[in-house]
């Protein structure tokens, strides 16, 4: 008799979770996922997915006003909200079947119930109370929203779970928050006709990234109509009726029919029995403890994704996932590196990022040299619309390697997936200035910048 149940116990049917679940049944594992929610986790049913198809939705108001440069005449356009959601709905319904079928074609089982840990190489069940052993497990839980204080008035907020499922377009809504989903619902609800305002505790919104980015981000927001609130924080929020008062530390107040969270997400650690397991939490971020094969404090349990709290993209769960189930039943040691993620906000523009800072690249780097551009898209041009796009690239002055590449505009993260790979094969600037641009396209600028907009050299006493 085996010494175990199954080989493999998955908690969580994220994206990470699924892709480590399939790969090791791939490997001949025999594999039980648990979800206690629905198949996909939070990408597929509310995050990325249903977020993009938002974002493309409200994109159209942009392309409808900027039709009429080139010659069309759109009659005044409606806009229904219930058939967005139905429709979004009915999709993200489809992905979570497909997720469902991938993972039973792969061999592995599926559960419906929240699985907790017994011990090391235990998990039991709560919908039935039965107990599973496996050899190893992995703990693929993801992330909650973060709802911040106590504040008065917080039962009122909502966070972006329930954004995806509003029953009607708010006329107003205040959001609080600087980074992505607060950013990328801004211009979600700007785009279907909300008024919206975006509350952020510090000097400017998407902290982290490069300063370029973030105040042109900013200033094409306003463009926009969405209006940004900085050095304040939501203090209380009141509601009348269907309408709210949102109260600033500022000592002012936004009338609204919506208050939105964007604060942060959380590791979904709580009441899994980890202390049971001897599963340890990293006192720094919160998620659980791992080494660089995803090995928590116990030999026999694993985390991947947003649960270990370190990049908290699909991408990086997906790529944890599969390199867990290379290493632990593939027989191939796979470590995952970290290095030069690529990452977008979608935001209206688009933020497309990879590789380093001007600020990180200054602290690291002796000789700094930076490339930056904004000019008017060829589409703005015709449309009349007044924006422009940002682009920079940080490079090492003293190797010409190019560390990192920031993009503001349309395509930003189209074309910043593809720069990615260059970034990660340690192109020089001399690399961009060999390859020939392609015209007429606004990354062109990447390949035809030839002189550095500023040069920073550290100083020795720096
Ligand atoms: P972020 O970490 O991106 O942003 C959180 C924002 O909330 C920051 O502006 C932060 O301010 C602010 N904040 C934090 N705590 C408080 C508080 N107590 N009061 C007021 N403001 C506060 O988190 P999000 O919630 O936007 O997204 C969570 C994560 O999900 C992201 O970090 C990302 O990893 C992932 N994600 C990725 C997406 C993508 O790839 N496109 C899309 C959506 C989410 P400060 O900067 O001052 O700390």
């Amino acid at each position: 008799m085996a010494e175990f149940d199954v080989d493999l116990f998955v908690i969580g049917g994220g994206s990470g979770g699924v892709r480590a679940a399939r790969i090791a049944a791939g490997y001949g594992a025999r594999v039980v996922v648990a979800e206690e929610y629905r198949m996909g986790g939070t990408c597929v049913i509310r995050g990325c997915v249903p977020k993009k198809l938002f974002v493309i939705g409200s994109h159209v108001r942009h392309e409808m006003e900027d039709a009429a440069g080139f010659g069309w005449t759109i009659p005044p356009a409606t806009f229904d909200w219930p058939t967005l959601i139905a429709n979004k709905d009915k999709e993200i319904a489809r992905l979570e079947a497909a997720y469902t079928a991938n993972v039973e074609k792969s061999g592995a089982r599926i559960v419906k119930s929240r699985a907790v840990l017994e011990d090391a190489h235990t998990v039991r069940l709560l919908e039935n109370d039965k107990k599973i052993t496996a050899k190893y497990i992995l703990i693929a839980t993801g992330g909650a929203p973060n709802h911040g204080a106590a504040i008065p008035g917080i039962e009122h907020v909502i966070s972006s779970n329930e954004a995806f499922h509003l029953k009607k377009l708010p006329k107003h809504i205040v959001i609080q928050g600087g980074g992505y989903i607060a950013l990328e619902f801004a211009g979600i609800f700007a785009g279907y006709g909300s008024d919206v305002t975006v509350i952020y505790r510090g000097d400017n919104i998407l902290r982290g990234f490069d300063d370029d980015v973030r105040a042109h981000v900013r200033g094409e927001m306003e463009k926009n109509g969405i209006t940004i609130l900085t050095g304040c924080t939501v203090s209380h929020v009141e509601k009348h009726g269907e309408d709210f008062t949102t109260h600033l530390s500022n000592g002012s107040s936004i009338a609204s029919d919506q208050v939105m969270f964007a604060i942060g997400r959380h590791p979904a650690v709580a009441n899994l029995g980890l202390e049971k397991a001897g599963v340890a939490i990293n006192p720094k971020n919160g998620g659980i403890a791992v080494d660089g094969f995803s090995k928590s404090s116990a030999d026999s349990i694993y985390a991947i994704g947003d649960v270990t709290h370190r990049h908290n993209l699909t991408p990086v769960a997906i790529r944890e996932g599969h390199a867990f189930a290379d290493t632990v039943f593939g027989k191939r040691e796979v470590r995952v590196d970290h290095a030069d993620i690529p990452t977008a906000v979608f935001s209206q523009p688009e933020v497309g990022t990879v590789g380093l800072t001007e600020t990180e690249a200054r602290a690291k780097f002796d000789r700094v040299d930076i490339y930056k551009a904004t000019f008017r898209p060829i589409k703005a041009t015709m449309s009349g619309r007044d924006t422009r796009v940002l682009m920079k690239l940080v490079v090492d002055g003293s190797s010409d390697r190019v560390l990192g590449c920031h993009i503001v505009g349309d395509a930003a993260a189209e074309i910043v997936q593809a720069v990615a790979i260059a970034v990660k094969m340690k192109a020089t600037k001399a690399d961009f200035d060999a390859t020939i641009a392609l015209h007429p396209t606004a990354a062109e600028e990447l390949v035809t910048m030839r002189t550095p907009t500023a040069r920073h050299v550290r100083q020795a006493a720096e």
